[in-house]
C-alpha cells in the first residue's frame, strides 16, 4: 500500500507560505504512515513530529493530509537557506544528469575541488589550508580527530560538558549525554577526557566567575592530570548545539585557543549545527575571533543533501597517509553540487545579515513570552540560532514538562519547533533563513499561545 500525495506536493519557496491545519495532528495520512513505520521500522529510531513530509519549501513544511506548518526547526539546522532553495535544486538536479558517482577515490571530479576550495577561503585563518569532504558530521568529527593524532602523535582527545559529536563509536564516546545517545552502547572509545564547559547560566558560582573558573578547571584537566603532551586536540562547539544552545562565557573560547596553542594542541571547532551562515556569520567562531586549527562544518553545508567537511591547516591536513583517509560516498559529486547552491543562496540573498535580523525578532518575541510567564529561565544563542531554557518559576530547576507541552501545542496548531538540553528543558528556534517576517511573528503567537496554556 502506497499513500496518494497531495497534488501541491512540490516544494520550494512557490509553496504557500501560510500555516494551515484542516484535520487532527497527525491527520489520517500520517496515522495510516505511522502504523507501517510502526511494522516496519525498530523502536529506536524516534522522531520528534508525528506528521509525515510531503513537500517543504521557504518557511513552511506540507504533511501528507495537506496540512502547512511553520518550520521552526530546519531539519535540525540544515535546510538554512530553506527547503528545496533554487540554486540548490538547480545544481543538484543539473549534476544528477551528468553523473551520480564515481567515488573520488576512484575517478575524481571537479565540484569536489569547488566546494574545498571555498571552505579553504571562508574559514576562519589566513593560513594555507586544506578540505577533506565526508558524508555525515560524526564522520567528519571522527576524522578531525584522526588527523589531530597523525598531526601530533598524541592519543588524548578533550571535550567538554553538555556536548554533542555524533552517535558513531568515537563520537558518541565525545557526547556528553548518557539518554538517549550512549546509554547500554559500551564499551566507550579510549583517551577522551571531559571538562567543565564555561554555562553562564548554571555556572555554580554565578555567571561572572564562570570564564576564569572554567578555564582554570579546564587546564588542571589537561596539565596535571592528562599531561599536556598527551593531548593531541580539545574538540569544541562554539555554541554547544544538542546541549542547549549554550554560548560559552565570554572569554572562555579564546582562553582555551591560547592554552592549546602554548602546549601544540589543536583546537578544532565543531562548527556542524553552528557552521554556514547559521549564527549570522559563516562561522560561529568569528564572533569572538576564534581561530581554530581545524574547523568541521556538516548540517547546513549543503541544503539537505549529506556532505560534511574537515578543513584546516595545510600541514595538520597533509599528517595522514595517503589512502589513509576517504570512503566509498564521501564528497558525493551530487552533494558538492547542493554545497555549491548552498554559497550562492547565501551570498545572493545576504543570509547572514537575514540571520541576524530573524535572531533580533526571535529575541524579541521571546522576551514578549518571558513577560508573562514564570518558566523562561534564559533566552540565548546567536544570529538565527536560539533557545529558551525552561525552569520551574523562581527556580532555577530544569522544566522538561513545560517543554513538552508547548512543543505539543505548537505541533497541533500548525508550527514544528525542536528541543534540546541535557536536561530536555531548551526550546530551540532554527528557522530556514528563507523564512519570511510575518510567518515567523505568527509562529511566535502561536508559542506565545502554548505558554498561555500552561
Ligand atoms: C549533528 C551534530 C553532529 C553529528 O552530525 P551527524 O551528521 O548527525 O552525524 C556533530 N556535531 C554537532 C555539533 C552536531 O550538531
Amino acid at each position: 500500500m502506497t499513500t496518494t500525495l497531495p497534488a501541491h506536493a512540490v516544494g520550494g519557496p512557490d509553496l504557500p507560505q501560510v500555516r494551515r491545519v484542516s484535520t487532527a495532528v497527525p491527520g489520517p495520512r500520517s496515522n495510516a504512515l505511522a502504523r507501517r513505520r510502526a511494522a516496519a521500522l525498530p523502536a529506536g529510531l524516534a522522531s520528534s513530529a508525528e506528521v509525515y513530509v510531503a513537500a517543504a519549501g521557504g518557511g513552511v513544511v506540507v504533511d501528507v493530509d495537506g496540512n502547512s506548518f511553520i518550520d521552526l526547526g530546519s531539519g535540525i539546522a540544515v535546510t538554512t537557506v530553506g527547503n528545496c532553495a533554487p540554486a540548490v535544486v538547480a545544481r543538484a538536479t543539473e549534476q544528477l544528469r551528468r553523473y551520480t558517482h564515481t567515488c573520488f577515490l576512484a575517478t575524481p571530479y571537479e565540484p569536489y575541488l569547488e566546494v574545498a576550495e571555498t571552505l579553504d577561503r571562508l574559514t576562519p585563518g589566513a593560513f594555507e589550508k586544506r578540505t577533506a569532504l565526508f558524508n555525515t558530521g560524526s564522520e567528519a568529527v571522527e576524522n578531525a580527530v584522526k588527523y589531530a593524532r597523525a598531526a601530533t602523535g598524541r592519543p588524548a582527545v578533550v571535550v567538554f560538558d553538555h556536548a554533542f559529536h555524533g552517535r558513531s563509536l568515537l563520537t558518541m564516546t565525545m557526547t556528553a549525554k548518557n539518554r538517549p545517545y550512549k546509554h547500554g552502547f559500551g564499551p566507550f572509545a579510549p583517551e577522551v577526557y571531559r571538562a567543565p564547559m564555561a554555562y553562564p547560566y548554571r555556572w555554580p558560582s554565578g555567571p561572572e566567575h564562570c570564564a576564569a573558573e572554567a578555564f582554570a578547571q579546564f587546564a588542571h584537566l589537561i596539565d596535571a592530570q592528562i599531561g599536556p603532551d598527551q593531548v593531541a586536540a580539545v574538540v569544541v562547539e562554539p555554541i554547544q548545539g544538542e546541549g542547549g544552545f549554550i554560548v560559552p562565557a565570554a572569554g572562555f573560547l579564546p582562553a582555551v585557543a591560547e592554552f592549546c596553542r602554548q602546549r601544540g594542541i589543536l583546537l578544532v571547532a565543531d562548527e556542524v549545527q553552528t557552521g554556514i551562515a547559521r549564527t549570522g556569520a559563516w562561522f560561529a567562531s568569528e564572533h569572538e575571533a576564534l581561530v581554530p586549527d581545524l574547523v568541521v562544518t556538516a548540517k547546513g553545508l549543503a541544503g539537505g543533501l549529506p556532505l560534511a567537511a574537515v578543513t584546516g591547516r595545510a600541514e595538520v591536513m597533509d599528517a595522514a597517509h595517503p589512502g589513509g583517509i576517504g570512503g566509498t560516498y564521501s564528497g558525493n559529486p551530487v552533494a558538492c553540487a547542493a554545497a555549491l547552491g548552498v554559497f550562492d543562496e547565501i551570498r545572493r540573498h545576504d543570509l547572514l545579515g537575514r540571520a541576524h535580523t530573524l535572531g533580533e525578532q526571535m529575541v524579541t518575541h521571546l522576551r514578549a513570552i518571558a513577560a508573562t510567564t514564570g518558566v523562561i529561565g534564559e533566552i540565548r544563542g546567536r544570529g538565527a540560532m536560539i533557545a529558551a531554557e525552561l525552569v520551574h518559576p523562581g527556580t532555577t530547576d530544569p522544566h522538561h514538562d513545560a517543554v513538552t507541552s508547548v512543543t505539543r501545542h505548537c505541533q497541533r496548531h500548525g508550527v514544528l519547533t525542536l528541543t534540546a538540553g541535557t536536561h530536555g528543558n531548551v526550546l530551540r528556534f532554527l528557522p530556514p533563513l528563507s523564512m519570511p517576517d510575518d510567518l515567523l511573528t505568527e509562529a511566535f503567537t502561536v508559542l506565545g499561545e502554548g505558554f498561555a496554556s500552561l
